[in-house]
């Protein structure tokens, strides 16, 4: 879950508006420096969940999650998600990951997984185009 693109996400403090309209400070969102799909860390989701109710409940509009959880624990989560160097150099694609993929094919071909060999192909695809915008 923490992986995407082939890779593993990097974490950052994000301000998230809750279904309840309350304004969460401070949330560890993980994110794809590639697609730029993003998730709330799962690891604090269900906190995250509880409080952002709690505060739509007591009509409260703005609230940091860090106070309600602690430091600590954020600060793990962006330990155990550090920036890579996709976020460092601004790449949206690097070669390990197109390496990666390729290798991937090759054994989808060798087991005759053909769903999943299209879905590599997409992938690769993807990653060009994306390759592309980078250079230009
Ligand atoms: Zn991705």
């Amino acid at each position: 879950m923490d992986h995407c693109c082939g890779l593993t996400m990097v974490a950052r403090l994000q301000n998230v508006f809750t279904e309840g309209s309350v304004l969460m400070q401070d949330v560890p969102i993980l994110f794809c420096p590639t697609c730029h799909h993003s998730v709330i860390a799962p690891e604090i989701e269900l906190d995250y969940q509880i409080y952002a109710h709690h505060c739509a409940t007591d009509g409260i509009r703005s609230a940091s999650l860090p106070d309600a959880i602690g430091d600590e624990r954020i600060l793990q989560i962006l330990d155990k998600y550090p920036e890579d160097i996709r976020v460092a150099t601004g790449q949206r694609v690097v070669q390990e990951q197109i390496d990666m993929t390729l290798d991937l094919m090759n054994f989808a071909k060798q087991i005759d997984d053909q769903d999943w060999y299209q879905e590599l192909v997409e992938r690769l695809r993807m990653f060009r185009e994306l390759s592309n915008v980078t250079r230009q």
